[in-house]
């Protein structure tokens, strides 16, 4: 299974957090308690 790191941002408090969306579902900001969004696809080199 490829890894999809993704950073996701909250939109009310702008927290960030990296998270690997191929094992985690898109979490919840612990302050906020509202759905976070993805702020930025990242890739992590070149997986063979
Ligand atoms: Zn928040």
């Amino acid at each position: 299974m490829q890894s999809q790191m993704i950073e996701i941002s909250c939109p009310k408090c702008k927290r960030t957090q990296i998270i690997d969306l191929a094992k985690e579902d898109m979490p919840k900001c612990d302050t906020c308690a509202i759905r976070m969004v993805v702020k930025e696809v990242l890739r992590e080199g070149k997986a063979c």
